[in-house]
């Protein structure tokens, strides 16, 4: 048997048990073995992270954008070089494929580099005064303590995405990792350790799932903790966002997606297969851009199902760890009982089964549904697995209006030859990222990624994301002597 993962609490620059030496197991969602064994912090350890990164901040805040740049560039390259311990955690701890993970390492590092050259971006203005004399500037300067949360979907990405900027703007930061994926997000901390942070910018904590509440309300209830970001569910999402409420922390929230795919008839045939056929099955639709809905106008909708369902058939799907695949393993055993459920419903109201189906392991073979209606769950629920329904539509109107049907407003994507026609739809679509002729799995780090509606607010990444992790301050200078009313 492989020895199991021993990812270590990081606080203050040391590598550390938790208090008590408490830890959690994570076994592969396949075949149950232990994937890594994880501290599972106290309330306690989780504060003393906030401290340490409290007093970090005091020095870390004057380092300048040169000394901050080559930091995260070269967290960068030792990310990159931990190419084959991130394919080997991710497929231990959540059945992900190397090409998932391998694309995750690669983007993770590009966050790395995009926070770099924002180093030099945190800037302000000179704003006119109306008071003789005065210099008033609008400053931006970095917040505090940022404490980031990410899931282990795509945990490269969204591990890094949670500290990248906040650090790039001169914060301190901590890191929660997810329980599922714990040694996978360790790995990002030893990289970034080795670039050689000063101890306490940036620290890393692992809870065990019954301590999540505590440890997140404990530290967003801390003063030092200035700002807050999370990826995850909307259900933990909305939890998230009242506890910062109660606490008055501003949070940026990327949750759940149910991202609809809209094929128009005037659309390019082969290009929408293509792309629908990578949105929705990317690490077996576990993206929260996964394309969830394929909303296909009626009069190409028989030819359309016919080649999606086929490629989606042809698609491989075995355990990552014995080789190359599309399609992993899925993170758990809530994934395939939800994706059953699904399937289930829908079949039972009338949807046609196409390719794939029911599963009873956590390999799941790409599945599609045709003929999905409105009073089926799949209709409305992130099945956040490889279970995708086709509705069929008849005209750009009903297709507009079946794609802002839901809840949620993450990505989406339109299909046209017509580009102006395709441009009016998009700008009708109620969601924070819309691609045309393109899929709705697409991220780069200077990019502005963020939700609408259910899929939560805020934005990371370029200027959006500066605007985020600092406070704009007004700053006057009195140069000349100014008289007071009394
Ligand atoms: P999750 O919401 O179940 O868990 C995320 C985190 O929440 C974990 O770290 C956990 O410790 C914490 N948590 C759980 N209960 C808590 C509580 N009561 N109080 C405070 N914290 C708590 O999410 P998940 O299953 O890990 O991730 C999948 C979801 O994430 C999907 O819905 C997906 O769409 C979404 N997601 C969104 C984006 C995005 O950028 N919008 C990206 C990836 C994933």
């Amino acid at each position: 048997m492989t020895p199991a993962l021993t990812p270590a609490l990081f606080i203050n620059g040391q590598r550390c048990m938790a208090e008590n030496n408490a830890m959690f197991e994570r076994r592969n969602p396949l075949d149950e073995e232990l994937a890594s064994l994880a501290p599972a912090a106290s309330v306690a350890d989780m504060q003393r992270a906030v401290e340490c990164a409290a007093a970090a901040f005091e020095s870390w805040r004057d380092v300048g954008p040169g000394a901050r740049r080559a930091l995260l560039l070269d967290a960068a390259e030792r990310l990159e070089a931990r190419c084959a311990d991130f394919v080997s955690a991710m497929a231990r701890e959540t059945g992900a494929s190397a090409q998932w993970a391998e694309f995750n390492v690669h983007l993770g590092a590009g966050l790395l580099r995009e926070a770099a050259a924002l180093t030099t971006q945190v800037s302000g203005e000179v704003i006119p005064s109306d008071v003789p004399g005065n210099l008033a500037l609008a400053v931006r300067q970095p917040a505090g303590v940022v404490l980031g949360i990410a899931p282990w979907n795509a945990p490269v990405i969204l591990g890094v995405r949670a500290i990248a900027t906040p650090l790039a703007c001169g914060n301190c930061v901590i890191l929660k990792g997810s329980e599922l994926s714990p040694a996978t997000h360790g790995l990002i901390v030893d990289a970034l350790n080795d670039a050689g942070f000063a101890p306490g910018v940036v620290n890393f904590v692992t809870n065990a799932p019954e301590d999540a509440a505590q440890i997140v309300e404990a530290a967003i209830a801390h003063p030092a903790v200035r700002r807050v970001n999370f990826t995850g569910s909307t259900g933990v999402g909305k939890i998230i966002a009242q506890t910062c409420a109660r606490y008055l922390k501003p949070a940026v929230l990327e949750l759940g997606g149910k991202a609809p795919l809209l094929v128009l008839d005037d659309a390019d045939f082969d290009t929408a297969v293509n792309c629908a056929i990578f949105g929705a099955f990317a690490n077996s639709g576990q993206i929260c851009m996964s394309t969830e809905r394929i909303i296909v106008d009626e009069s190409i909708a028989d030819a359309f199902v016919e080649r999606f369902a086929r490629r989606a058939g042809e698609l491989p799907c075995r355990d990552p760890r014995e080789g190359p695949t599309v399609l992993g393993a899925v993170a758990d055993s809530r994934c395939v009982e939800r994706c059953n459920a699904l399937i289930d419903d829908a079949l039972a109201k009338g949807a046609r089964l196409v390719t794939g189906g029911k599963s009873h392991s956590a390999l799941m073979a790409a599945t599609v549904l045709d003929g999905i209606t409105p009073d089926m769950q799949i209709y409305h629920e992130e099945a956040f697995g490889p279970v995708k329904g086709i509705v069929r539509v008849s005209g750009e109107a009903q297709a507009i209006a079946c794609a802002n049907d839901n809840a949620f407003g993450l990505s989406s994507a339109v299909f046209s030859r017509d580009t102006a026609r395709a441009w009016r739809v998009a700008q009708r679509l109620q969601s924070g990222i819309c691609h045309i002729n393109g899929p709705t799995v697409h991220d780069e780090p200077q990019m502005p990624f963020g939700g609408v509606k259910a899929s939560g607010y805020g934005r990371f990444g370029g200027q959006a994301g500066i605007q985020e992790f600092t406070d704009l301050r007004w700053i006057t200078l009195q140069t000349t002597p100014r008289p007071m009313p009394f």
